[in-house]
C-alpha cells in the first residue's frame, strides 16, 4: 500500500487547491485534498530512491567510482523500458536522461544515493550501432565488471514482457551465475498485455529459469507503477537499508 503522507495543513481549502495548481509540489506524486482541512500527498516512493543523484559516466569498468559499499546495476537491451524504470523507481523525471546523451550510451553511468549505496546503469552494448570489434571489447569489460566489482549486489535485468530472454538477456544471465551474482528480472512494460496474458509470461519465463539459483522475476509497469514496490523491496534487501 503507498503510504499516505500529510504534508500541509490547510484551513482554508482554496488555498490547498492554489498550492496544487501552481505546481509548488512534484508532479511525480499524487495529491488529494482530503476533507476541508487537509492536503494529503500518497507517498509512491521511498525517499531513499528519490534522492538518486548523477554521480558518474565511465567508458570503463576501471573507472569507477571507488568500490566501497554497496551498488545495484540495471541492465536490459536497447528499448527494455530501462529508463523509463530507473526514472521510475527513483521518481525522477530524467534522471536516465543522462545515459542516452550521445556519447554515454555506452558508458557505465553511475547514481549516487548517499555515502555507501549507488545504482548503476550499464549500457545495452551488444545490440548497439558500433563495430563488432567495439562489442567485444565492451563485453569482456562487462563481463570483469560484473564479475571483480565487490560493491555489486546485484542486477536488475530489464526485459520487454512481450520479447523475453532474448540472446543480450541469456548473455547476461550467464555472466551473473559465472559469479554468482543474484538477478532479478523485471518484465517491462506489462500494461501492454491484458493481465492474463501477463501471467502467463511471467509463470512461463519463471519455469524456464526454474534450474537457476538466485533468479526472480516479476511484472513491472513503468507507466501504471505495477511492481514498483516489490521491485524496490528486492533493491532495498540488495543496498541493505533498514526494513520498515
Ligand atoms: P531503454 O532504451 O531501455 O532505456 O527504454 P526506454 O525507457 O527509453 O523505453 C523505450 C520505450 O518504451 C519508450 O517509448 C517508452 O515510453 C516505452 N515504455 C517504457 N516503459 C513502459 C511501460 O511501462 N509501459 C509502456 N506502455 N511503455 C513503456
Amino acid at each position: 500500500m503507498p503510504k499516505i503522507q500529510i504534508i500541509e495543513r490547510y484551513y482554508i481549502r482554496n488555498l490547498a487547491r492554489q498550492r496544487l495548481n501552481s505546481g509548488y509540489y512534484t508532479p511525480e506524486h499524487t495529491y488529494h485534498i482530503t476533507g476541508i482541512k487537509q492536503l494529503t500527498k500518497i507517498h509512491n516512493n521511498p525517499a531513499r530512491y528519490n534522492i538518486a543523484q548523477f554521480e558518474k559516466s565511465v567508458p570503463k569498468p576501471e573507472q569507477a567510482p571507488d568500490d566501497i559499499g554497496r551498488e545495484v546495476a540495471f541492465a536490459g537491451r536497447s528499448n527494455a523500458g530501462k529508463s523509463s524504470a530507473l526514472n521510475r523507481l527513483t521518481c525522477q523525471k530524467s534522471l536516465a536522461r543522462i545515459s542516452k546523451t550521445p556519447g554515454r550510451t555506452q558508458h557505465l553511468v553511475f547514481f549516487r544515493l548517499d555515502d555507501e549505496r549507488r545504482l548503476v546503469d550499464l549500457p545495452g552494448y551488444g545490440f548497439a550501432k558500433v563495430p563488432d570489434k567495439v562489442k567485444r571489447e565492451w563485453a569482456l569489460s562487462l563481463e570483469k565488471y560484473l564479475q571483480e566489482r565487490q560493491s555489486l549486489q546485484g542486477l536488475i535485468l530489464l526485459m520487454d514482457v512481450r520479447h523475453p530472454l532474448t540472446d543480450f538477456d541469456q548473455k547476461m544471465l550467464e555472466w551473473c551465475l559465472h559469479s554468482n551474482m543474484p538477478v532479478h528480472i523485471l518484465l517491462t512494460k506489462a500494461d501492454k498485455l491484458k493481465r492474463g496474458a501477463a501471467q502467463n509470461t511471467l509463470l512461463k519465463v519463471k519455469r524456464e529459469l526454474a534450474e537457476l539459483a538466485n533468479v526472480s522475476v516479476q511484472l513491472f509497469s513503468s507507466l501504471k507503477g505495477t511492481g514498483l514496490e516489490e521491485a524496490q523491496s528486492v533493491l532495498d534487501q540488495w543496498l541493505d537499508f533498514p526494513v520498515k
